[in-house]
C-alpha cells in the first residue's frame, strides 16, 4: 500500500504531480482552510504533511497524524505556524521554501512602498466613486523617494532584496538591522548595521523583513512610531504580529507617521470592525507577496522534494 500525504490545500500541480508518482495524495479541495477536526481527522495517517501559514500544525496534529509521519513541508518560506520544537522531539522533519518567492514578495514591498508614498489607495478610490473632479495643484501630494534613506529591519534575504530595487531604481541610502553584522551587505550597500532606534529616527521609509520570533513579535508598538518622522513610511512583508496593529492606527490617524503599506496583519483576514481598513493612508493588500506563478510552482516542487526525502528518512532539502 502506498503511503499517505494530506496536502492542505490546492496547489499548483508540479508539486502534486511529483507526489503523486509515489504517495497517495489527499489534497483538500476547499478555498477555506480545513478547521481543526478536518485537520485532525485527515492528517490520521499521513507520512507527510504539506501545509500552508494559515494551518497551525502543533504537536496534538502530529499525534494524529500518527507514528508513520516523517516530514512537514510549509508551503511559504516562515514557518511561526509549525511547532518545530513538538516535530524535532517526535523525530519529523519541517521543510521551507526559501530564494523562490524572495523577489517576488520583495516586489510587493517596493510596490508598498510607491502606494503609500503617492497616495494609490485614495486615488483609486476617487476615481471609481467619481469624486475626482479635475487636477488639482495642491492635491493628493505625496513624497519623492530618490536620496531618501530606507531602513530594512531584518537584512536577511528579501531584506536585501528590497533594499537592492530601491537602492537600484531610486538611489535611496541604506540602514539596517539584524541580528548578526553582514560585512558583504555593509559592502554592497555602504551601508551600515545601526540599532532599531537609529533607524527608526533615520528612515524616510521603514520596510519589516524580520520573521515572526519572540523578540520580533510586537517590535514595532508605540514607542517605536513615536521615535519615526512624520513624513514616515511603514511597509510590512514580513508577518502581522511583527505590527502592534493598535499602535499603527494611533500613529496613522494621528498622522504620525505619513502612511503604511501591508501586505500582511493579524489575523488575517483583518476582523470587520477594524478601523485600520478604514484608513486614507493604509494601504492593505491580502498576503500576496508570494503570489506569482512562477514562485508558486517552485514552492509546490520544493515542497514535494521535501516530503519526499523525508519519507526515505533523508536530509531535506530545503529543511527550517
Ligand atoms: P531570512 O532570510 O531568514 O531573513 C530574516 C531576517 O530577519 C534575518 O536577517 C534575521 O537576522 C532577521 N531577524 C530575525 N530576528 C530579528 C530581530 N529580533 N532583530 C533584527 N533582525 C532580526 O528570511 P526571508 O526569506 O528574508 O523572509 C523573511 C520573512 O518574510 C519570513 O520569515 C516570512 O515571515 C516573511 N515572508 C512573507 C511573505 C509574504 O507573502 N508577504 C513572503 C515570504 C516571506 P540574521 O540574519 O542576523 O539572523
Amino acid at each position: 500500500m502506498r503511503n499517505k500525504i494530506f496536502v492542505t490545500r490546492i496547489i499548483p500541480e508540479a508539486g502534486l504531480k511529483l507526489l503523486r508518482e509515489q504517495f497517495d495524495v489527499d489534497v483538500w479541495q476547499d478555498s477555506l482552510p480545513p478547521d481543526r477536526e478536518a485537520m485532525l481527522t485527515r492528517a490520521k495517517g499521513a507520512i507527510g504533511l504539506l501545509t500552508l501559514l494559515s494551518d497551525k500544525i502543533d504537536g496534538e496534529i502530529m499525534d494524529a497524524a500518527g507514528p508513520k509521519l516523517r516530514g512537514i513541508a510549509n508551503y511559504a518560506v516562515g514557518f511561526n505556524n509549525i511547532d518545530v520544537a513538538a516535530a524535532s522531539q517526535r523525530g519529523i522533519d519541517v521543510g521551507n521554501t526559501p530564494d523562490v518567492l524572495t523577489d517576488a514578495t520583495a516586489d510587493i514591498a517596493v510596490g508598498l512602498v510607491l502606494a503609500a508614498a503617492r497616495h494609490f489607495q485614495s486615488s483609486i478610490l476617487q476615481v471609481r466613486a467619481l469624486q475626482w473632479k479635475t487636477w488639482e495643484p495642491m492635491g493628493l501630494l505625496g513624497y519623492d523617494l530618490n536620496g531618501k534613506t530606507l531602513g530594512i529591519v531584518g537584512m536577511g534575504r528579501i531584506g536585501a532584496a528590497v533594499a537592492r530595487k530601491l537602492v537600484g531604481g531610486w538611489g535611496m541610502k541604506v540602514v539596517y538591522t539584524s541580528r548578526s553584522s553582514k560585512p558583504e551587505i555593509d559592502q554592497e550597500f555602504n551601508a551600515g548595521r545601526v540599532s532599531m532606534d537609529e533607524l527608526l529616527s533615520q528612515s524616510d521609509v521603514v520596510s519589516l523583513h524580520t520573521d515572526l520570533n519572540e523578540q520580533t513579535k510586537h517590535m514595532m508598538s508605540d514607542r517605536e512610531f513615536a521615535m519615526m518622522k512624520p513624513n514616515a513610511i511603514l511597509v510590512n512583508t514580513a508577518r502581522g504580529g511583527v505590527i502592534d496593529q493598535a499602535a499603527l492606527y494611533r500613529a496613522l490617524k494621528s498622522k504620525s507617521i505619513f502612511a503604511a503599506g501591508l501586505d500582511v496583519t493579524d489575523p488575517e483576514p483583518l476582523p470587520d470592525e477594524s478601523p485600520l481598513r478604514e484608513l486614507e493612508n493604509c494601504t492593505i493588500l491580502p498576503h500576496i507577496g508570494s503570489a506569482t506563478f512562477e514562485a508558486r510552482e517552485q514552492m509546490s516542487l520544493m515542497a514535494a522534494q521535501n516530503l519526499i526525502a523525508a519519507s526515505v528518512g533523508q536530509p531535506l532539502p530545503f529543511p527550517v
